[in-house]
């Protein structure tokens, strides 16, 4: 025992056999950097997106090489839009390669698993490709893109292009093979068709990835900007035939949506616009936004059930806005020369932010929303705000960080953690900003004139054109003189309580709490499926009624030491079947100034909490300060 001992001492003080520790290996070279060049050539590519039943999208691409030896071929990291490395690699599969008959053995980087190696023998003029995309097949696996009735096709899912080029410098011409019967619909340039063909105009890269193309069964074709250039259509695909109905009152909002956005920005940077539009139950829901189209994706019910898909109506007028914001202006720091090299995000309180704003007040100078319901969502912005008490750690700045970080999965403690709050909290600053501006130049000046003077240059264009921080700041100095870069940081850095709600107050209206949901609220909460209680005892419940969704940080359900997960079995003793259960139960409370009982199921644990709340039902809602200048009227009014 004792010598045992000895001998362990010794080991862990002086070993025998002294080790070396272990050093890196080195990294290969890595892929070759994109450069301003053209790649010599087109690059065919031809997709055939006829096998909806399985999903699977067949790929065959012949690209024009100069020289033998290493080629590189990449697929798309780094997708636009999405504002993060979300590219499907996971679902490509069956890669072969062959040059002039001869079958070629390909190699995957070892560092950069997105790029592909071959060696390409002399004297071939092309190396031909084949691949599939498996598109996914249920909702787990990602975001359902085809359906018996509806394609959406992302050409970044089906396309490799050679490493070294700038996009914009690598030519590809496509054609697509689809089902005879089908209709498509996208911004790229069509050369010739046939029933279940098509072939596109030549295009580059940054182009083709940035026209998506939607094709389906039962579709319908609107012209919102008739009798006029640049033509604006809404391409509508659906389930069944009947949900392609649009009264003509639902379609003149969308018209007038056109309009709107027209005086309010001025140029417009398309020489056609398609919104890309899906009325379905099956397949995922979309809103991504490109220069000259938009993929965008809601429930079968949009025209029919109209009143009940109210929460939808600001998708268009958000992603419409993306043309100008986002496209044509893009941060510089996000631009990038092709998909493999990576974005970053820092301008998004600008990109997001004020698309989200736009996509809001446009939606109520259409019509698509009434006043009231704009600013009911309004005063729901504001409130899920409130609740981001995260912003204690973690400033507005850092969220932007998000789409890298957390690619939109669930978060157990989204109040504390913080998601991407840019979009709602950017857009409670430019609300802030538009309040200023309005206050102090009497009326005279608005966001609207930093809209024109930002986004409204080079009509017609669409070549990209970048700003950076110092830009914005200069765009509001020549509207009103202020000390505007200390204004947005103060607000982008802050690590303050409370979200910036200055715009609603000099907007002549402050947040108020009342014990019924706003209509709007009641409709996006049918829309979206949950029941939230998060303004009184901090719970949210999902799509089943009884499964919490979410808890608010520091409410009185934290307080009781529940976390999302559980399952409501009974409340004050009672079954629970749904949210209007704890709505009762909440109201009860508050009249008998007693705690509220919750039975609950984790797994296999159950567990009973008191709630030691007592104030009621809490829901967000916007009251007009009477006898102040009601801004935010004069912002939310329709152009003329
Ligand atoms: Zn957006």
């Amino acid at each position: 025992m004792k010598l045992k001992f000895a001998a362990l001492l010794l080991a862990t003080s002086a070993p025998a056999f002294a080790q070396q520790q272990p050093q890196p290996v080195a990294y290969p070279p890595s892929v070759p950097a994109p450069q301003d060049v053209a790649w010599p050539g087109s690059i065919k590519l031809a997709v055939n997106i006829a096998d909806v039943a399985r999903h699977v999208i067949t790929v065959h691409e012949t690209i024009p090489v100069q020289k033998s030896g290493d080629l590189v071929l990449l697929y798309p990291e780094w997708v636009p839009g999405d504002h993060g490395p979300t590219g499907p690699l996971a679902d490509l599969a069956g890669l072969t390669m062959q040059a002039g008959g001869q079958k070629l053995d390909w190699t995957r980087d070892t560092v950069n698993v997105h790029a592909f190696h071959v060696n390409v023998p002399q004297g071939a003029a092309a190396v031909d490709v084949d691949f599939q995309y498996l598109s996914p097949a249920s909702q787990k696996e990602g975001r359902v893109e085809i359906t018996p009735e509806i394609i959406d096709l992302a050409w970044n899912t089906v396309v490799l292009y050679p490493a070294g080029a700038f996009s914009r410098g690598i030519t590809f011409v496509p054609t697509l093979t689809y089902a005879p019967t089908w209709h498509y619909a996208t911004a790229l340039e069509t050369a010739q068709a046939s029933p279940g063909h098509a072939e596109f105009k030549p295009t580059p890269l940054n182009t083709l990835v940035d026209s998506p193309l939607y094709a389906g069964k039962f579709s319908r074709r609107i012209n919102l900007n008739p009798g006029a250039k640049p033509t604006v259509f809404l391409n509508i695909f659906a389930d069944r035939i009947e949900d392609l109905a649009g009264n003509p009152d639902q379609i003149a909002k969308h018209r007038a949506l056109v309009q709107q956005a027209i005086k309010l920005f001025g140029a417009q940077h398309y020489s056609h616009y398609d919104f890309l539009f899906a009325l379905s139950s099956e397949l995922g829901g979309v809103g991504l936004e490109h220069h000259q189209s938009s993929e965008d994706g809601v429930d079968r019910d949009y025209f029919t059930d109209w009143d009940k898909t109210v929460a939808d109506r600001d998708l268009l007028p958000h992603e419409y806005t993306h043309s100008w914001n986002g496209k044509f202006r893009r941060p510089a720091d996000l631009w990038a020369p092709n998909f493999n090299v990576p974005e970053r995000d820092s301008l998004l309180w600008v990109y997001e932010g004020q698309t989200q704003f736009w996509g809001q007040i446009l939606a109520a100078r259409s019509g698509l929303w009434s006043k009231q319901e704009a600013l009911d969502a309004i005063a729901l912005d504001a409130d899920d705000m409130q609740h981001a008490i995260g912003r204690a750690w973690r400033p507005l700045q850092d969220t932007t960080n998000d789409p890298i970080i957390n690619e939109r999965r669930p978060q157990s403690w989204h109040s504390w953690e913080r998601q991407e709050d840019y979009y709602t909290e950017g857009l409670l600053i430019w609300l802030d900003a538009d309040t200023l501006i309005r206050q102090k130049t009497n009326g005279a000046k608005s966001m609207n004139d930093f809209a024109h003077e930002f986004f409204g240059m080079n009509d017609g264009s669409f070549v990209t054109l970048p700003y950076t921080f110092d830009d914005v700041v200069k765009t509001l100095n020549g509207i009103m003189q202020y000390d505007w870069a200390n204004f947005l940081r103060t607000r982008l850095d802050r690590k303050a309580e409370g979200a910036p709600l200055d715009g609603i107050t000099r907007g002549g209206y402050k947040l108020v709490y009342t014990d019924e949901p706003s209509p709007f609220e009641k409709s996006n909460e049918g829309k979206r499926k949950y029941h939230d209680f998060a303004d009184s005892v901090g719970i949210s419940l999902g799509a089943d009624g009884s499964t919490i969704s979410g808890i608010v940080w520091n409410s009185p359900a934290w307080s009781a030491g529940l976390m999302k997960g559980g399952k409501i079995l009974a409340v004050d003793g009672l079954a629970f079947d749904d949210g209007d259960d704890l709505a009762a139960a909440i109201k009860l409370s508050h009249r008998t100034n007693d705690p509220i009982e919750l039975l609950l199921q984790y797994g296999k644990h159950f567990r009973t909490v008191q709630l030691n709340y007592t104030g009621g039902l809490r829901y967000p809602h916007l009251e007009r300060v009477a006898g102040t200048p009601a801004l935010l009227d004069d912002l939310l009014t329709a152009l003329k």
